[in-house]
């Protein structure tokens, strides 16, 4: 906080939302269990509060990328299983192991999973994650077999459990697209080829956010869900209203200084904006340090009720709104609270929309938002 009782520049994170969300969510997947994607700071919003809050509104799962974030949820007491599917040759396996992480594998992390098992004297908990097109981590479907035999000596061995069998899908946002149906197909493949060889998973988990809303057939065991449980949507044609979400992070700050300047002034690195008349023009203290991408000029900025457009470039630390005309509205707005993003309601500004200003999704738009925005939890 500033001096008095207002906040300077934060992001407010609405934990009811994050849990009417996640219920939201659940409904959509039950039978299925739900897996709260909390990775990368849970997208911008708080990975721990966030966590808690998805915990304590049903989810029984959490995911992250990288066992460091598995492992920073660990030292804040959250016991909750867990899932981080991403590694290097440098991650901490052992630790992961000594913590009760699981940990996918896509096949080359397998022995040393497995030797840091017999380090810490303790089974593996692992994920065999599989490419069923996405083109990006699992493994290659020619290695799949050979993987699967390997993991199933070793469990033998009780040096691990397979835990679970997942892959991830490519273009579930576009649900019109046949890609899809080709994953799944190839996902039941991959799901018959383990079993046939004596796996027995206790989750088997395909879907992420637009496929836990728009097809069932997906869900399996557990869904994993990020963007939905933060409220916003995955779907180009369909809002967080549309789809029962509540976004859950507002960005806000105050109007820092209100000045009068002539005709024809240019504003902001470039000069490429100038005023049409003498003009009031509005400083917003917030820029792409703080997460809001240079290239988003034009994004949307409510103050005092009415909704203004971003003029000139957006620099380090601030950018500029044009409040119209001198001696109007906007002459007496310093300290007015300004508003970037937030749930929308009202016909408020949205992610959604510094998205489409920024030519980016709005999953970019709030996991950028950079640490020097406090987090403020409501
Ligand atoms: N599963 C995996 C493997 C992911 O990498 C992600 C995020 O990109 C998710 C699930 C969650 O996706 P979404 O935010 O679309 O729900």
């Amino acid at each position: 906080p500033g001096h008095g009782s207002r906040y300077e520049r934060s992001a407010v994170i609405d934990l009811d939302a994050i849990r009417h969300n996640v219920r939201r969510l659940a409904a959509a997947a039950s039978p299925a269990k739900v897996m709260a994607v909390v990775k990368a700071d849970a997208y911008g919003h708080g990975a721990v509060p966030v966590a808690r809050a998805a915990l304590e509104a049903g989810a029984s799962w959490l995911g992250v990328a990288h066992i460091s974030e598995a492992l920073a949820l660990r030292a804040a007491g959250i016991d909750a299983p867990l899932l981080a599917w991403l590694h290097t040759t440098e991650s901490n396996f052992g630790a992961a192991v000594a913590a009760g992480v699981d940990i996918g594998c896509s096949g080359w992390e397998l022995d040393r999973i497995v030797a840091a098992a017999r380090e810490q004297e303790r089974p593996a908990r692992i994920h065999l994650k599989v490419d069923t097109g996405l083109g990006r981590n699992g493994a290659a479907l020619d290695s799949w077999d050979q993987l699967v035999g390997e993991a199933m000596d070793y469990q033998d061995q009780g040096l691990l459990r397979v835990v679970g069998i997942f892959s991830h899908l490519a273009v579930a946002d576009e649900p019109e697209r046949p890609e899809t149906d080709q994953q799944l197909a190839t996902f039941r493949d991959v799901l018959a080829v383990a079993e046939d060889a004596g796996v027995d998973p206790e989750v088997r988990h395909l879907a992420n956010t637009p496929a836990t809303l728009s097809r069932p057939d997906t869900h399996f065991d557990l869904v994993r869900v990020g963007l939905g449980i933060y409220g916003l949507s995955p779907f180009a044609g369909q809002s967080s209203a549309e789809l029962g979400l509540r976004p859950a992070m507002t960005l806000r700050t105050l109007v820092s200084q209100c000045k009068e300047v002539p005709d024809g002034q240019g504003v902001s690195y470039g000069l490429h904006y100038r005023t049409q008349g003498d003009s009031t023009l509005g400083l917003i203290p917030v820029g792409y340090a703080d997460g809001v991408p240079r290239s988003a000029t034009g994004g949307p900025v409510r103050v005092a009720g009415r909704t203004y457009p971003v003029v000139g470039r957006i620099a380090m630390d601030q950018m500029v709104i044009d409040l119209g005309g001198i001696g109007g509205a906007g002459a007496d707005l310093l300290g007015a609270e300004a508003e970037l993003f937030g749930d929308g309601a009202d016909g408020g500004p949205t992610a959604d929309d510094w998205a489409r200003a920024a030519g980016t999704i709005n999953y970019e738009i709030v996991t950028r938002i950079s640490p020097r925005v406090p987090r403020r939890f409501i």
